[in-house]
């Protein structure tokens, strides 16, 4: 039997390891729909690659050089929002969110409201709309399989076990590039210093993202919901060789933990297998060769916006998603070099105290706190760099 599959955001690191896995794997997968934002060369050759049905970019400007690029071939090309939606609802056993921010969360709860599987890599996404999705989740019947390597670690641990018997999920953490720097070292850093993560290759937001742990912020909120054991039984954990990628430990004091070596590839077959495994060309595990592995208590004073986000779930209502869209604001601008390092948290921590919606009720309400929060982001932003 094949597997027909979507990869939303198939142009970035999740798609692209996704993709790769299925090129192993071809005659196991059918490749539905692709999408990209605004890539469309590169879109056009995966989709030619894999003869997918369609290829989608978000950016509507795209589309002339989308279609030009796939003339002749069958594969229909499409462009904009509503067709990022239209392709989600398409059928297909398999939907992969991986597009980078909240932007990914029209087609990921499109696809989730018709009771999809969908293999979820999308983390603003559920941060930013968390009680929304699950109740989508839970009334269409659709399943969600984590794909962040923590959440996939957990919801291996958890297969066979149950919620009421979980005494604690232990997220962890690499630390990132900075995990050593003293505070003054880190006022220095460059964007460049900060896509370049010690142990994973991943997209340049989510790397800076682990810079300032806000990374692991956003799975803290991300696991609060996925695995609702309440946020006491929740606890983060430094592990700089990143091999442990989370665990579980029962209430009868058994850890179980999943171990494996740093790359995407393996949380994501996981996640493309299941509830079956595919072989990957991942380089196994080798703890003899690694010989230690270590583990430290976070810094909250270095790295606040673990601080902050676990006060925004705590708070709740729009809270995390004030948190996620002023991230999003501020890693663009470290990126584009208009704040510094350090200034990412406090741009967001002045974000959240700047006002106080009421909690969304829908997701047209949770639009407007999203392009809200942006904005008061951006008026924080142009107070700091006024003063730069
Ligand atoms: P990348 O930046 O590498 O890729 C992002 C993808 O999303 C690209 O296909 C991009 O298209 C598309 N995209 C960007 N903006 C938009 C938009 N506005 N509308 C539609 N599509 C858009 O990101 P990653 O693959 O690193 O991360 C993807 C998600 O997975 C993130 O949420 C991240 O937190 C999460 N994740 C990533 C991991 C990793 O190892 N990279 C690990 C765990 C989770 P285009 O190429 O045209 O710009």
């Amino acid at each position: 039997m094949t597997r027909s599959v979507s990869i939303f955001g198939a142009t970035g690191s999740v798609g692209l390891s996704t993709l790769d896995l299925i090129r192993q794997h071809r005659s196991k997968y059918r490749v539905v729909a692709l999408t990209a934002n605004g890539n469309a060369s590169a879109i056009a050759q995966l989709a030619r690659e894999f003869d997918a049905e369609i290829a989608v970019v978000a950016d509507e400007s795209a589309y002339s050089k989308l279609k030009e690029a796939l003339a002749g071939t069958g594969i229909e090309a499409a462009a904009g929002a509503d067709a990022l939606v239209e392709a989600a609802r398409r059928d297909c056993d398999w939907t992969m969110a991986s597009i980078v921010g909240c932007a990914g969360l029209p087609p990921t709860m499109a696809a989730i409201e018709a009771g999809k599987t969908v293999a979820l890599a999308n983390k603003e996404a559920l941060v930013s709309a968390g009680a929304l999705m699950m109740a989508a989740v839970h009334k269409s019947g659709a399943k969600l399989l984590p794909v962040d390597s923590e959440h996939n670690a957990i919801f291996q641990c958890l297969a066979g076990g149950k919620l009421d018997q979980v005494r604690k999920i232990t997220l962890t953490a690499s630390g990132g590039p900075f995990r050593s720097f003293s505070l003054d070292e880190m006022r220095a850093v460059t964007p460049a210093q900060a896509v370049a993560h010690p142990n994973w290759d991943m997209g340049a937001k989510i790397s800076i993202d682990s810079a300032t742990m806000m990374n692991k912020g956003l799975e803290l909120i991300e696991a609060y919901h996925l695995f609702p054991v309440g946020l006491d039984r929740l606890d983060i954990l430094v592990h700089p060789q990143s091999v442990i990628h989370s665990m579980v430990e029962y209430v009868d004091c058994s850890t179980l933990a999943q171990l494996g070596s740093p790359d995407m590839r393996i949380p994501i077959a996981s996640a493309l297998a299941w509830p079956e495994r595919i072989a990957t060309s991942c380089k196994p595990l080798d703890l003899a060769s690694i010989g230690q592995l270590t583990f430290e208590q976070p810094d909250l004073v270095r790295f606040p916006a673990l601080r902050l986000a676990r006060a925004a779930i705590t708070q709740g209502g729009a809270k995390p998603a004030i948190l996620n869209a002023a991230n999003e604001v501020a890693v663009a601008a470290f990126l584009n070099g208009q704040i510094k390092f350090l200034e990412i948290a406090a741009l967001v921590e002045s974000t959240l105290t700047a006002y106080l919606p009421e909690a969304p009720m829908n997701l047209d309400d949770l639009f407007i706190i999203d392009a809200d929060a942006r904005h008061y982001a951006r008026e924080e932003l142009e107070k700091l760099t006024s003063g730069n």
